[in-house]
């Protein structure tokens, strides 16, 4: 009988010592938090990953770990092009890539357009405008309109007068702002100024968690650790 049994045990036996590595099941389940503190190298293709690497899971008998950057080099391996090893992780690129196009936002005088802010970050207008809204939860239109009302309100509630307030905010005519005070304050400046400070306003664009990039950069983070 047991001359007949196949050895199908025999040909996962090399793997074991990788397999029973608990670095293994961090690669498995591509744990974000790995990144940075383990690189595996895949003999069958020649390259190096980081444990986060999208790529279909490689088979554990062809897999080497690695605890530094340097040693998973020393190889000669390649870096894989999908999860950029040697740099920081795509999802913290793109986290700093929003919070810059935040930035120009905030200091333009006027929306910029969406080609203009997907240039100024290297990307196409397509995935510019995916990867801003999966960041932030919005998208760059959304996120222009609600720092001009935030500033606005600012501008009105410390005392500036109406005109100092648009201005400031950048809208370059009271006029074109007057056509949109009344969606983003609730009411005209001049009532909010007299007194619907004090009263609940619901802004039409929201005023969650915006303004500050810093916090949109934190909540970028946040959002993708939750992953
Ligand atoms: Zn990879």
């Amino acid at each position: 009988m047991a001359a007949t049994t196949k050895p199908v045990s025999a040909q996962r036996a090399p793997a074991l010592s990788v397999l029973d590595d608990p670095r293994w099941a961090r690669i498995v389940a591509r744990d974000k938090t790995a990144d940075g503190n383990l690189w595996y190298c895949v003999s069958t293709t020649g390259i190096y990953c980081r444990p986060s690497c999208p790529s279909r899971t490689a088979n554990p008998k062809n897999v080497t770990l690695h605890d530094t950057l340097e040693s998973a080099k020393a190889t000669g391996f390649r870096p894989c092009k999908r999860c950029n090893p040697d740099g920081r992780s795509l999802e913290s690129e793109n986290a700093a890539l929003v919070a810059k196009a935040c930035r120009i936002i905030e200091e333009s005088e006027e929306e910029p357009p969406l080609q203009e802010l997907a240039e100024a970050v290297g990307r196409s207008p397509g995935y510019f405008h995916r990867m801003f809204k999966a960041v932030t939860g919005l998208t760059p239109k959304d996120y222009a309109a609600a720092d001009r009302a935030k500033k606005v309100r600012e501008g009105l509630e410390t005392g500036n007068s109406v005109t100092e307030a648009i201005y400031d905010a950048g809208f370059n005519s009271s006029g074109r702002f007057y056509e949109k005070s009344t969606g983003m304050l609730g009411m005209t400046p001049t009532q909010y100024r007299a007194g619907g400070a004090n009263e609940e306003i619901k802004f039409a664009v929201g005023q969650t968690s915006l303004g500050d990039p810093r916090r949109v950069q934190h909540e970028g983070r946040r959002l993708y650790s939750a992953r």
